[in-house]
């Protein structure tokens, strides 16, 4: 099964992918993810997207249709993928399709993450990660239980993405209201989106999801 998780920043893609993957083997691919991996690396890719990143604007389609078709090249047939934070532009949306036939695969499902978006400032800004183990923490609704002390590997490196800063966040949703949002209505045709309550517990979302995905 092959499914798209969109949602706008903050909606908690990634923490859901990240369930999904653990629980049902499913591969998560973020593109947001691959993009700082090429910027930490410094690779041609990082070089071009980083200003972007930075500024909370997208990156060129063809640079991110490009290292989703790559990755799926070195996955197996065998493996259902959910696309986190790809596509957010029309142009990606046709390219998908595009990857998915050329490869012999299909969507499935596209859910759809719905969320009050005047509280996603405040989710995106207090979010942090453990720079060792990658737990993911926030300001308010997931401190570490000892002060400055990471719950899962006992180490002190926190990490805040630099574009988890309130101006850069709100260029993000503008980007996500112009230019993804309308790309719902492209899977809504084809009769494969399936809404989700994204404002509740990890675990009520998480269930949701299950339950749309019918894996529940
Ligand atoms: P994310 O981790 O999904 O919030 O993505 C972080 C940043 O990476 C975005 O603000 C964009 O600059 C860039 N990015 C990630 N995925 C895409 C994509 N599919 N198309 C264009 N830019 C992207």
């Amino acid at each position: 099964m092959d499914i798209i998780l969109l949602g706008p920043p903050g909606a908690g893609k990634g923490t859901q992918a990240g369930r999904l993957e653990d629980e049902h083997g499913m591969v998560q691919l973020s593109t947001g993810d691959m993009l700082r991996a090429a910027v930490k690396a410094g690779t041609e890719v990082g070089l071009k997207a980083k200003a972007l990143m930075d500024a909370g604007e997208l990156v060129p389609d063809e640079v991110v249709s490009g290292i989703i078709g790559d990755r799926l090249d070195e996955l197996g047939p065998d493996k259902g993928v959910i696309f986190d934070g790809y596509p957010r532009t029309a142009a990606q949306a046709a390219s998908l399709d595009e990857i998915l036939s050329s490869r012999g695969r299909k969507l499935d499902h596209v859910i759809e993450l719905v969320v009050d978006e005047d509280a996603l400032v405040e989710r995106i800004t207090g979010r942090f990660t453990c720079g060792n183990c990658g737990e993911g923490y926030h300001d308010i609704y997931k401190q570490t239980a000892k002060d400055g002390i990471c719950d899962i590997c006992g180490l002190s490196d926190f990490k805040r993405r630099p574009d988890d800063n309130e101006e850069t966040v709100r260029t993000r949703m503008q980007e996500y209201r112009g230019k993804t949002a309308p790309i719902l209505p492209i899977y809504d045709e084809r009769g494969i989106v399936r809404k989700v309550d994204g404002m509740g517990s990890m675990s009520e979302v998480n269930d949701a999801i299950e339950a749309a995905l019918k894996l529940s």
